[in-house]
């Protein structure tokens, strides 16, 4: 893919310059922020990053100092990036700033992105956002592995889109990006325990609860956690990672569905795969995401939600 671009040139007169990325910011979102924001320091400039929070296992990354946690309603930027997001929705309350800017950039990885921003740079072969950052700044003279703190964030976000490179969207250019930055001098070791292994007690106890409630249906294993059992474990929405993967690993399942209740009726489904597509029945559902890794939000209990979900994905691997 040609990353050629007025990025450069679009920012030169900007002052307000804004970086937003997806609501419940996971690695990839918080690392291609902060490494885009952190490139735009370089060049003098003063980004704000916008993100819903900056969970606790990511506030090692560089950068995090950009993050404007105030009041949003008089902000009108000259220009937004908004980062890793497949869709317009997924920028939560920042979406209110994206529709009061003077030019809009959209920056991902999300084969199911249709567009939505002034000039959408997407490609769904790109492991990560962070990848692609990796490349715009390439494309406009600068080597991020010759920075320390932005190619430590990219590779942190290549590492967690990837599941540490073993999902199938990492390439031949992924590994090649990680080998730059590695000979940059990132520390990959604890980068990937931080991003990929940790995990404090509290979330042991939520693994055993989601274990728990596990069930298995023609190839497919799911669980429901609701608010009450996440918060009786001491834990929040941002203590889920690594659950529904390990669902998915069993032998027995061909996909994996974990479904967290987020309010009084709505539930957030986070569905993987090994081989069945699976993101065209979560986009039916209001969701995006990747072939084989895919969320959506709907409305109902965590166990109807979770029922309704694994029916379809039945359905849809009998049928195909
Ligand atoms: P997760 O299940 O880890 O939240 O997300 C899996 C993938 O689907 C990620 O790439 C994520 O960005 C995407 N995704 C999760 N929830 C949504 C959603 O509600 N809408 C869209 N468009 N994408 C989602
Ligand atoms: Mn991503």
């Amino acid at each position: 893919m040609d990353y050629r671009n007025n990025i450069l040139k679009d920012i030169e007169n900007a002052e307000k310059i804004y970086i937003a990325g997806h609501i419940n910011p996971d690695g990839d979102a918080v690392g291609s922020v902060l490494a885009l924001a952190l490139y735009f320091v370089r060049l003098g400039k003063k980004p704000c990053v916008l993100l819903e929070n900056i969970p606790e296992r990511f506030k090692f990354f560089y950068g995090t100092q950009l993050w404007y946690n105030g009041d949003y309603d008089d902000i009108a930027p000259d220009i937004f990036f908004a980062v890793d997001c497949g869709d317009k929705k997924r920028l939560g309350k920042a979406g209110e700033i994206f529709d009061r800017s003077k030019m809009t950039y959209c920056i991902d990885h999300h084969a199911t992105n249709t567009g939505f921003a002034d000039i959408d740079i997407i490609n769904a072969k790109a492991s990560s956002a962070s990848e692609i950052v990796y490349e715009l700044l390439k494309e406009n003279g600068f080597d991020a592995e010759k920075d320390i703190e932005i190619a430590a964030d990219i590779y942190a976000g290549i590492v967690f889109d990837t599941g540490g490179f073993r999902h199938n969207c990492t390439g031949r250019r992924t590994h090649e990006i990680a080998g730059a930055l590695v000979e940059g001098g990132v520390d990959t070791s604890t980068i990937h325990s931080r991003v990929l292994f940790e995990h404090t007690l509290p979330q042991a106890k939520l693994f055993g609860a989601a274990l728990n409630n596990m069930k298995h249906k023609d190839g497919v294993s799911y669980t429901s956690l609701t608010t009450k059992e996440i918060e009786g474990c001491g834990c929040t929405s941002e203590d889920l990672d690594g659950i529904v993967d390990f669902l998915l690993n069993l032998d027995v399942s061909d996909c994996a569905v974990l479904v967290t209740q987020r309010s009084e009726n709505t539930a957030k489904a986070s569905v993987r795969s090994k081989q069945f597509p699976i993101a065209d029945i979560i986009v039916a559902l209001g969701g995006g995401g990747h072939k084989l890794a895919a969320g959506v939000t709907c409305e109902g209990s965590a166990d109807a939600v979770a029922d309704m979900i694994v029916k379809k994905i039945i359905e849809g691997k009998n049928n195909g």
